[in-house]
């Protein structure tokens, strides 16, 4: 499920994520995490920045926090894993009109991009994952993913998608063994999102 609201933390500096990779240590310790996640979206004007008002702005930096630390406690695991997979959202293409030319599979399901734009963020993705070794699917929805997952033996899975889908992904991921690692949208809204080209490549 989205989000009840929008954002978009693109314009925000990369500094932001440092200091949010360095509080999810923190997340025991409840008053003074909350009193961080705060002093930490006063510290970046993250509310003037995006328009968000405070509660949906500590919705955003919890849901990166538990991503954070999944990815954390699946690391080890995930870096040993042979066979692996990148799913993408469907909604960070370029186009999501007749102008994207990728061709869905229903039956896979997924988009295959047709390489149409240098610069979508789903083309160079998918070329990175693919020299990486990996099998790359750009899906339409969360509810594809154990279809694809089950008529695969994967591993290790890296997920592009807003929090609550990702969070919904992990639940699925531990259910069938497969080690996982995410990477949030930083921009959600079903359409023209966008996720950080530099954060993905650390994880692949
Ligand atoms: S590069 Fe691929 S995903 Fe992006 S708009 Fe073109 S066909 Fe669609
Ligand atoms: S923002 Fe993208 S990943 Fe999140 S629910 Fe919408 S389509 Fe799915």
């Amino acid at each position: 499920m989205p989000y009840k609201f929008t954002f978009d933390l693109s314009k925000v500096p990369r500094f932001f994520f440092t200091e949010i990779a360095k509080i999810s240590y923190q997340r025991g310790m409840h008053k003074t995490f909350l009193n961080n996640l705060q002093d930490l979206i006063k510290k970046f004007r993250i509310q003037e920045a995006t328009g968000l008002n405070l509660s949906d702005a500590i919705i955003i930096l919890q849901d990166f926090i538990e991503v954070q630390s999944v990815n954390l406690v699946e690391r080890k695991k995930f870096l040993k894993a042979k066979k692996k997979a990148l799913l993408l959202p469907h909604c960070a293409r370029k186009y999501m009109d007749s102008r994207c030319k990728a061709l869905f599979d229903p039956n896979t399901p997924s988009y295959t991009c047709a390489h149409c734009s240098p610069d979508c963020l789903i083309n160079k993705a998918e070329s990175i994952a693919k020299k990486k070794g990996y099998n790359v699917y750009v899906v339409p929805g969360g509810s594809c993913i154990p279809k694809i997952l089950m008529r695969n033996q994967y591993e290790g899975v890296v997920g592009v998608a807003c929090g609550e889908e990702v969070k919904m992904a992990v639940v699925a991921l531990s259910q069938m063994n497969i080690a996982g690692q995410a990477v949030p949208l930083i921009k959600n809204g079903c359409a023209n999102t966008v996720f950080n080209m530099e954060t993905l490549v650390k994880v692949l």
